[in-house]
């Protein structure tokens, strides 16, 4: 299995860094050449509209979506979150593999960021979630399944098939259990 980490901005590093230590072999993408042989894509933490005018440039769009359009099994955390969503609340570039509605930066600036232990469906303690400038899922369509949501209800993390979104970041913890958890699917 190869894993490919979107490495147009954002924490594409950490993501690498977590799948090495697990013993994955990774690639960063960068262009559309770079999908090829892939089995799955992670689409990191950055910022969700720098990822769009990249991704527009590099002619990313119609590789990316075609590449979850053959059913590889696509991962997106926090501004990838985003760059996956079908409703941004905003024009700006989206791929639209999910069908949720998120609300960008819903947690206020970055000195507002937070970790809280989540309980997440699939795994057996609760996860140390960071959140930093982090959306929430407001609405899921029918085929999405939520997988966490905080205390006072908000969501922070979903599934549709193949397609993971969270509005956090596992890949700066050391817990590797949410990227087992996509490898798994
Ligand atoms: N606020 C960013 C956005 O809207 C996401 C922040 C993050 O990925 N940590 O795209």
């Amino acid at each position: 299995m190869v894993v490919g980490v979107l490495a147009l901005q954002g924490g594409f590093a950490e993501h690498m860094a977590m799948l090495a230590g697990l013993g994955v072999s990774a690639r960063e993408v960068r262009q559309p050449r770079d999908l090829a042989g892939l089995d799955r894509l992670i689409l990191p933490g950055g910022e969700s509209t720098t990822f769009g005018k990249v991704a527009v440039a590099s002619r990313l769009m119609e590789p990316l979506a075609d590449f979850a359009a053959a059913g590889h099994p696509m991962w997106g955390t926090c501004a990838g979150l985003i760059f996956m969503a079908r409703d941004v609340g905003r024009p700006q570039p989206s791929l639209a593999l999910m069908d949720v509605t998120v609300r960008r930066n819903a947690f206020g600036r970055q000195v507002d960021s937070f970790t809280t232990a989540l309980t997440i469906k699939g795994l057996r303690s609760p996860f140390p979630a960071v959140f930093i400038r982090a959306p929430l899922i407001e609405k899921v369509g029918k085929g999405v399944r939520v997988l966490s949501t905080l205390d006072d209800g908000t969501i922070v993390a979903a599934r549709q098939g193949a397609f993971l979104g969270t509005s956090f970041h596992p890949e700066l913890t050391r817990d590797p259990r949410m990227h087992q958890l996509f490898l798994g699917i």
